[in-house]
């Protein structure tokens, strides 16, 4: 579903992805695992179109996107500090992407609606971002996200400015919604307990490379190197 070929970014002598390939089967939630700095978000970033490649390819579905627009992607992306539109109501900005598309009235309604229930956010639509946790307020970002009905959920430490134990729900919230809704997601962490924990394959990364890619039990079963066996073995 989303292929990388070859891909190479550099910023001034620094590479920040050094020779990245990597496959993500349609369907499956992966992560991109790795300490800080070792090219985690570049990647993500790559894949969305918000950085553009010193070499190799991105297919989405099949389609070259290397040189296309992270608009005509088909995307989601949610970022660790998600930006909604403090003046809209929490229904409003889950509806916003489905009404600039100019979709029905009606058809906008009824994907708000279930979209809402789906993040367990209905009881909380007629109320303001700052109004709401930190945790729900991530839960609108994904449902906003998912509201374009995107091939592809892209996601950046979405939980990482919350406190352990609400991280720990959303997790299992967010397999649970995985195991829903079926779109390709890309999970980037740097917290090996919620790789393991969330999902069906991990990438691996260190210094701008991949250093393995398998079932969270290959990982920890079988680690190729001593990279991926210390950072793995790291779980508290
Ligand atoms: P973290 O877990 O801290 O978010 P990461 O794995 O997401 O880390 P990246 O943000 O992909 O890491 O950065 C990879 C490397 O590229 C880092 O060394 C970073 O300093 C460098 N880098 C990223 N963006 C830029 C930029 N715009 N200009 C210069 N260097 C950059
Ligand atoms: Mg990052």
């Amino acid at each position: 579903m989303i292929t990388v070929t070859r891909a190479f970014k550099n910023y001034g002598d620094f590479s920040a992805l050094d020779d990245v390939s990597l496959d993500i089967p349609p369907g499956s939630l992966t992560a991109l695992l790795g300490p800080s700095g070792s090219g985690k978000s570049t990647l993500l970033r790559s894949i969305a179109g918000l950085e553009s490649l010193d070499g190799g390819t991105v297919h989405i579905a099949g389609n070259d996107v290397t040189h296309v627009s992270p608009q005509k992607r088909g995307i989601g992306f949610v970022f660790q500090h998600y930006a909604a539109f403090k003046h809209m109501t929490v229904r409003e900005n889950v509806a916003f992407g489905p009404k600039i598309r100019k979709l029905p009235k009606r058809q906008i309604t009824a994907k708000v609606d279930e979209l809402l229930e789906v993040v367990g956010l209905d009881g909380f639509q007629h109320r303001y971002p700052a109004q709401l946790s930190g945790g729900q307020r991530q839960r609108m970002a994904l449902a906003r996200a998912l509201a374009v009905d995107p091939q592809v959920l892209l996601l950046d430490e979405p939980f990482g400015a919350l406190d352990a134990k609400v991280r720990a729900d959303l997790r299992t919230w967010l397999r649970r919604l995985h195991d829903e809704v079926h779109v390709t997601t890309v999970l980037v962490t740097h917290d090996q307990e919620e790789a393991l924990d969330v999902a069906d394959r991990i990438a691996v990364m260190n210094r701008g490379r991949i250093e393995q890619v398998g079932t969270p039990e290959d990982l920890y079963d079988r680690p190729e190197n001593d990279f991926v066996m210390s950072f793995l073995g790291n779980v508290s």
